[in-house]
């Protein structure tokens, strides 16, 4: 309603600037003008520049020069008056009243973490882990390693010259993929209760268990295994999986990362590896980034969609996150993409 609508009249008292004293008073609202008539006493304002309180009784109307004028409680004219001068329905009111608008906040709030946590947070992430200093992410899987040693794995019981051959096939495969010889090396451990597993660490140690080594038929399924683990170097997806879960993290790392910031990374990372799992983008990711990288090198994917195989026939129903060939239940849909796969 425009306060320049029909006149509104009201009773009340008026208490006049610097005086005790009030005043029987009645206040009219009339084409956007408030006038006060009390005894030897008519005054007006502007509508704009008075400030009207109490949506409750009693309303009170204080006056830009310090006077005020109070509604007699129960008058009708109060709610005319707040009507027209719209108080009470300010916009807030009006939003906070309307349920529909509540849920579409609530909707919208929804909408925004979920964008907070599944878009912008990876996409900033993303960044993030490939700015990491590789001297930084050795120094990630060196605190991984004391971790893991203690709690997971045991020590290798291969022959060393067994140990030495599954070096060489991790090394002629990074040579034939021309990556960083430096970045790459493969450290084997007893798996224990964990079996035929393998493992990249963000700074490219790639750890394998001796039950692997022994669990597969030839070294083509070994590259496989190692193709995958590549790609979860080569894409920094620990790192980032690591970063997912701090904003402060990604901050940090931003401005440059110091030892503080990498060591509470690391203490992440064998959550990462033994419970939670990569991501299945990730794992998907990691799938692709091997097929390539096994087309590439001149062999097919059919050792990989072997092993896949050969894995979840010895251990059907393996736990999700705990076995590698069942990060996530998916493991079937996958093994027909690596059998698909066509660069
Ligand atoms: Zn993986």
């Amino acid at each position: 309603m425009d306060p320049r609508g029909a006149p509104v009249t009201l009773a009340g008292t008026w208490f006049a600037t610097g005086s005790a004293k009030n005043h029987t008073a009645t206040l009219t609202l009339d084409g956007g003008v408030l006038t006060l008539y009390a005894k030897d006493t008519v005054a007006t304002f502007t509508a704009g520049d008075v400030h009207v309180t109490g949506l409750d009784d009693p309303l009170t109307v204080d006056f830009p020069d310090g006077g005020s004028f109070v509604a007699t409680a129960g008058d009708a004219g109060a709610r005319a008056l707040l009507a027209a001068l719209r108080v009470g329905d300010s916009p807030v009111a009006r939003l906070e009243k309307s349920w529909r608008t509540v849920l579409i906040a609530a909707a919208c709030t929804m909408a925004l973490t979920a964008l907070f946590f599944f878009v912008i947070l990876p996409a900033a992430a993303k960044p993030a882990a490939m700015i990491v200093p590789q001297k930084w992410a050795r120094i990630i899987d060196e605190q991984t390693l004391v971790l893991l040693d203690r709690a997971a794995f045991g020590e290798s019981t291969l022959a060393a010259d067994r140990r030495q051959e599954l070096e060489g096939v991790l090394a002629g495969l990074v040579d034939q993929l021309g990556l960083d010889a430096d970045r790459y090396r493969l450290l084997m451990r007893h798996g224990r209760m964990m079996g035929p597993n393998a493992f990249a660490l963000p700074g490219g140690t790639i750890v394998v268990t001796d039950q692997m080594a022994d669990f597969v038929d030839d070294d083509d399924q070994l590259r496989a295994v190692l193709a995958h683990e590549i790609g979860h170097v080569e894409e920094r997806h620990g790192l980032q999986q690591l970063l997912r879960g701090s904003t402060l993290a990604i901050m940090l790392v931003m401005v440059g990362p110091d030892a503080g910031t990498i060591s509470h990374l690391a203490s992440g990372m064998p959550a990462v590896l033994m419970e939670k799992g990569y991501s299945r983008n990730f794992e998907r990711a990691a799938d692709i980034y091997a097929c390539r990288s096994l087309v590439r090198a001149g062999e097919g994917t059919e050792a990989y969609a072997r092993i896949m195989e050969k894995l979840m026939e010895a251990y059907p129903g393996a736990p999700a996150g705990t076995a590698w060939f069942s990060t996530h239940p998916d493991s079937h849909e996958r093994v027909a993409m690596i059998r698909g796969y066509k660069p």
